[in-house]
């Protein structure tokens, strides 16, 4: 008698149902447990800054388990071959897992439960990743919500508080030792060309990674509604990539914010962080319940918005060099730290979509490729709000003034220069608009436009106008119409 635990997004051992629930049984009747997580190289690819954090978050699980006398059990390929060929190698009767809802991972684990009930396996999933289903929280009428706010309201009415999470064992059942493991660098997750080199210097990937940054978060929390907007990033959590790979639950953050304050939702920053999870949350519930939006505007008006095909300015903008300084220092970090400040991914969405007027899902399929929190729902939620293409979303003509941001959300300019040596000696006028400056500003600085930093590749005023120009032209077509 053994239970498979197929590990995906979960990568813990803490609250994980699937896991408590495969503990259950082997208590009860003298069960093996197998954890296993499967690689698959199927269509939805990971991101090569996830692929980094999933190969680091792997390793501590598989250390995490080996102390307590179990083995991470690791493949590649097809999920629905490897768990049959397991099942055949170990004759487990059961296979349990947490349940997901991106579209492709849903239809793979259907096919894949369906085939192993009708082999007669106890094919189980689990709530795991989220407060609530996405089927749980609707409106009156029984139809998923398009607006945040009265989302939030029903999501608190449904209940954010948890029950006390069951402790984990010290010692857990082996795992029979003929049972093949692929080895972690076998699987080919780290990068071949070392871009990854300054990425340790900033996470810790794993539970016990996880749970030092909600730590040391914590004392902050009571600030968060003023500070979570300096692009520093010093009033948020980073607890993104965590939360991504599962290492924490939002049911664990909010554990550890009820049993700090007894009536969290009265607390202005606390109210404020629980609401961002909410975010996470009712993005999950778009997906979920639109799951075309992930590649389609969720406002049809844009299937005919004029999208530029201009690769010099999406190169541009990718590598951090359009001339304007906090998109490049937000560009430029996103590529060193595979992370970035939620109002950086707001002014350098809006100024791809807008100034540059380039498709959202250019810009979107590169921040899956590059940022270590990647995650399909979260991703096209902020995509398609900040591009205006959403149900829920900033409207087109709001478009970011990046001068006004960078003096807005980082004052000092000490964000900029961080990730723009190149600018570091200048003034902070200069530093948000050098085109702007005065020769003399620019030669006490050391800055020479077109060789030593980029020229701007638009001009804002102008780029603005084009945009609105644009916008103009398919505003009278079909507005936002719910899916059949
Ligand atoms: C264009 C764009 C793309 C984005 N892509 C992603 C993505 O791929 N993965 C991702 O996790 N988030 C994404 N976000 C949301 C947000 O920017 C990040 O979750 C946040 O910056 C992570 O930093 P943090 O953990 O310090 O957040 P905090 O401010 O500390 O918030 C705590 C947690 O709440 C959740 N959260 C906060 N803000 C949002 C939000 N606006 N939408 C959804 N969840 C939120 C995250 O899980 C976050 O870890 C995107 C936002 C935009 C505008």
């Amino acid at each position: 008698m053994t239970t498979i635990v197929w590990f995906r997004q979960d990568l813990r051992l803490s609250d994980h149902p699937a896991f408590s629930a495969a503990l259950d049984n082997a208590a009860e009747h003298d069960q093996c447990i197998i954890p296993v997580y499967i690689l698959d190289e199927g269509p939805a690819q990971l991101g090569e800054a996830a692929r980094w954090w999933l190969h680091h978050s792997l390793s501590v699980l598989a250390e995490d388990l080996a102390t307590r006398g179990s083995r991470l059990i690791l493949r590649r390929g097809n999920p629905e071959t490897e768990i049959v060929a397991m099942l055949q190698a170990t004759g487990a009767t059961s296979v349990y897992w947490n349940r997901r809802f991106d579209p492709t991972g849903i239809h793979q684990d259907q096919v894949i439960k369906t085939q192993l009930k009708a082999g007669g396996i106890d094919a189980q999933s689990f709530p795991g990743n989220y407060l609530h289903e996405p089927w749980r929280v609707l409106n009156r009428k029984a139809e998923s919500f398009r607006v945040f706010t009265p989302y939030w309201k029903a999501l608190i009415t449904a209940g954010i508080d948890v029950p006390p999470l069951p402790p984990l064992p010290n010692a857990l059942p082996p795992v029979p030792p003929s049972l093949a493991s692929t080895r972690l660098e076998a699987l080919g997750l780290l990068p071949e060309i070392p871009w990854d080199r300054a990425f340790p210097e900033h996470w810790k990937p794993g539970e016990h990674g996880a749970r030092e940054c909600l730590a040391a978060f914590l004392p902050k929390i009571e600030s968060y509604a003023e500070g979570r907007n300096a692009l520093d990033g010093q009033g948020v959590s980073r607890l993104s990539p965590h939360l991504r790979f599962g290492e924490i639950t939002p049911r664990q953050i909010s554990a550890a914010l009820f049993a700090r304050y007894p009536h969290p939702l009265e607390v202005p920053g606390v109210e404020h962080f629980l609401r961002e999870l909410g975010w996470r949350e009712f993005g999950a519930s778009l997906l979920y319940h639109d799951p075309q939006s992930g590649t389609e505007p969720l406002n049809p008006r844009f299937a005919a918005f004029p999208w530029r095909d201009a690769p010099n300015d999406l190169r541009a903008w990718q590598r951090g060099e359009t001339g304007i300084p906090v998109v490049d220092a937000a560009m430029r970090a996103l590529w060193a730290t595979g992370w970035m400040h939620n109002r950086a991914r707001m002014i350098v969405a809006s100024f791809l979509t807008k100034n540059l007027l380039i498709d959202w899902r250019h810009g979107a399929a590169w921040f899956m490729d590059t940022l270590v929190d990647a995650d399909l729902a979260s991703n096209t939620a902020g995509w398609q709000w900040t591009a205006g293409t959403g149900a829920d979303a900033a409207p087109f003509f709001r478009i970011f003034n990046p001068i006004l941001q960078a003096e807005k959300f980082d004052p000092q300019g000490d964000f900029i220069r961080q990730w723009l040596p190149e600018l570091a000696r200048a003034d902070t006028k200069t530093l948000f608009a050098p085109w702007q400056a005065s020769d003399d500003a620019l030669n006490k600085a050391g800055i020479r436009l077109g060789d030593t930093y980029p020229e701007p590749i638009v001009d804002l005023a102008a780029s603005r106008r084009r945009a609105l120009d644009a916008f103009a032209q398919i505003k009278g077509g079909a507005a936002y119409e719910r899916p059949q």
